[in-house]
């Protein structure tokens, strides 16, 4: 058995189960080793019944004391109860819809329980707790258990027990990519041992050294292909632009007046175009700074010196977005700007290509589609990207590349801290616009558990009726980005078929045709649908004013600065906005959300998120929307990220392009991630 081989092959998963484990992104035994826990649960703690505390999780060794009660609640919910003991103490078990546990119970004497300890009265009581037969027990109880991103049809144990069989079968399969002297100088642990330590860790402190391991090794990678790239740019001669004084003129028209931040960064961008140095530089501005309006002055400037300027934007909709907005404000100047996108018609796409092609646009707007075909530019001098965190550096390279030396420009509301991007996006010089247009109402932000969701529903019905409308988005019930059509129609029903019946409300997600989702959007923003369901797609830039409440479910799972970027969805227009989070988490979540009510500034917003979450959650980067790492968290394993920096710089310091014979392996690893972000290196 290989790494590559389809994990159809593995003992114990046939034809179904692989097609589930597909769903989670994982088709080779390689990604179901890499399918990391997204926690853990400590069951090393077995405790006699008479010691038991109140909120702790722990183990019990306990045998049924008294007769099995199994009835129907009211709300049809199947409920099962027992008092349990193990000599020193009885135990108030219960069990929502688990009809399999009455069966167990009477299959044996002893069972190890883990679960929550909450006391009803004086007796301590455990609901819903895992439960293992006595004589088994050892398979999970005893132990740190990893918790694994699932998918329906797949339980945890099905996960744990194929990785368990992959852990054994290839013990020492995966090839070590870091250089011995580098393993050495950082004191890291074999790649092999890591593997094993991440999904079955003896104890936390071996964990942590873990996944220092394999995040050091994620960032090493990334450095070497940074580092690589920045190598191979061309230090060729980039267009002058020749006339950036048209540029206010442009402002002129506008319906406002550009605030400070603006000009400042316009005019630092003015100075980089002059030159034929290729400018490459990276604009930083929070939600609803208008950083759109400061591509838009440039490109203005691009087609007034004589060349094109491309923009492209992350998703269909915000390409689409954009494509609308800039064609209605460059009208006035008679300047063409041309449309590519994914789902475009043979013909629109063909017309797309030409205009661009003989000149007649003079600004191009599109998803990844610009880059992934041929297009041929007729003369093209600046390259925009919008909301380039949700890019790989290879793309950006990629779009640059197009002409053999144009200016760049990437745009984020990423509140990346500077020495993040400095080892990001080390060759960038950043511009920040720092100042919201005036006369921007603070948006109301209030947290509110799920039980008070009827007030929610009847305050946001009221808005509704006055005209305003709203985002809801949906439960973030796993990670995998598979199901996520499922959970948006699912929740869409909940809420049609609840306070929302007879609302216009529409769901929008992945899996929809790029056309369906334009006809909602168009639809949405003439206000014929009422509110938007979605995942966080809706994140990136949409900008619809009438919108007034954003309304997020489990915000508890979310990064505070992906919230941030959901609330920036309102407060656009002239409506006073709100922004609701539901939350089910406890004392540590509560204060996170509160940051949240307190504070507009991003960049706050981010350092407080980074203080308050724990080291309980380690595992996760979609966080910060930065690039997404499989184990390392770019903000709080900064130290680490520079160690790599570090160590990627002395290994490209001897072996440029990693042609060595040692260097195969490391290679490969840097291709095999940089394809991941978008591109492979040439
Ligand atoms: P972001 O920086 O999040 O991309 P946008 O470019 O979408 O922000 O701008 C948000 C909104 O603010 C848009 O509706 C835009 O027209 C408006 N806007 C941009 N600049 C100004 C300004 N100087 N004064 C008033 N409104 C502005
Ligand atoms: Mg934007």
């Amino acid at each position: 058995m290989k790494l590559d081989d389809n994990i159809r092959y593995l003992k114990g998963i046939g034809e179904k189960r692989a097609e589930l484990f597909h769903r989670l992104g994982v088709f080779t035994i390689r990604d179901l080793l890499y399918h990391l826990p997204r926690g853990y649960e400590d069951r090393t703690d077995v405790r006699p019944v008479a010691d038991l505390q109140e909120g702790e999780s722990v183990c019990v060794r306990v045998s049924p004391a008294g007769g099995i009660r199994s009835f129907r609640a009211k709300n049809g919910a199947r409920v099962t109860q027992v008092h349990m003991s193990d000599g020193t103490g009885l135990l108030a078990v219960t069990w929502f819809h688990a009809p399999y546990v009455e069966k167990m119970l009477r299959s044996a004497e002893e069972f190890i329980l883990f679960g929550k300890v909450e006391f009803r009265g004086r007796f301590p009581g455990m609901i819903n707790p895992v439960i293992e037969k006595g004589e088994k027990a050892g398979n999970t109880t005893g132990k740190i258990v990893p918790i694994y991103p699932c998918t329906a049809g797949l339980t945890q144990r099905n996960i744990r027990d194929s990785v368990r069989v992959a852990l054994e079968a290839l013990s020492e399969a995966m090839p070590e990519i870091l250089p011995e002297p580098i393993q050495k100088m950082y004191s890291l642990m074999p790649v092999n041992e890591a593997i094993r330590q991440i999904h079955l860790p003896v104890d936390f402190l071996t964990f942590e050294e873990a996944r220092r391991r394999l995040a050091f090794e994620e960032f090493f990678v990334l450095q070497v292909g940074i580092g690589m790239a920045k190598e191979q740019r061309k230090t060729g001669k980039a267009p002058v632009f020749s006339n950036v004084k048209c540029i206010a003129d442009f402002a002129k028209e506008l319906p406002f007046s550009l605030t400070n931040a603006q000009k400042r960064v316009i005019n630092e961008i003015c100075v980089d175009i002059r030159r034929d140095t290729p400018m490459n530089r990276l604009v930083q501005g929070d939600v609803g700074s208008g950083k759109t309006m400061v591509a838009a002055a440039v490109m203005f400037a691009a087609v007034r010196s004589g060349f094109q300027a491309v923009m492209m934007a992350p998703t269909e909709i915000l390409a689409k977005q954009h494509y609308e907005n800039l064609s209605k404000l460059f009208k006035r100047w008679n300047i063409d700007v041309a449309y590519l996108s994914g789902g475009q018609k043979v013909a629109e796409r063909k017309e797309n290509l030409e205009k661009i092609a003989n000149g007649t646009a003079g600004v191009i707007v599109g998803t990844h589609a610009l880059i992934t075909d041929k297009v041929d530019f007729y003369r093209l001098g600046l390259a925009i990207t919008d909301e380039q965190h949700r890019f790989g550096v290879r793309q950006r390279t990629a779009l640059s590349g197009k002409s053999e030396s144009i200016h760049t420009l990437v745009m984020t509301a990423t509140p990346i801290p500077r020495t993040l991007s400095l080892i990001l996006y080390g060759d960038l010089d950043i511009s920040i616009i720092d100042e919201l247009p005036a006369g921007r109402k603070k948006i109301i932000t209030k947290w509110v558990p799920g039980e008070k969701r009827n007030q929610v529903d009847a305050f946001v019905i009221e808005q509704l009726d006055a005209g305003r409308q709203a985002y809801f988005v949906c439960p973030l019930i796993e990670e995998s980005e598979f199901i996520e059509a499922n959970a948006v129609e699912e929740y869409l029903d909940s809420l049609i078929k609840g306070a929302y019946r007879g609302r216009k409300i529409a769901a929008m997600h992945g899996r929809m045709r790029a056309a369906e989702k334009d006809e909602i959007m168009r639809r949405f923003a003439r206000g014929e649908i009422e509110a938007l369901v979605s995942t966080t797609v809706i994140e990136v830039g949409v900008d619809v004013p009438n919108a007034s409440i954003m309304v997020i479910e489990n915000a508890e799972r979310f990064g505070l600065s992906q919230l941030h970027q959901l609330r920036g969805r309102v407060g656009r227009g002239a409506w006073q906005s709100y922004c609701i989070l539901f939350c089910n988490g406890g004392e540590v979540a509560q204060k996170r959300m509160q940051v949240l009510c307190e504070n507009e500034d991003g960049f706050k917003i981010a350092e407080r998120d980074l203080e308050l979450r724990g080291p309980g959650e380690f595992l996760g980067t979609r966080q910060h929307g930065l690039p997404q790492m499989r184990v390392g968290d770019l903000m709080s394993d900064m130290e680490l990220l520079k160690e790599a920096q570090k160590a990627a710089e002395i290994v490209l310091k001897s072996d440029p392009v990693l042609q060595n014979d040692e260097m195969r392996g490391l290679a490969n690893e840097v291709e095999r991630t940089f394809e991941k972000f978008g591109g492979v290196l040439n």
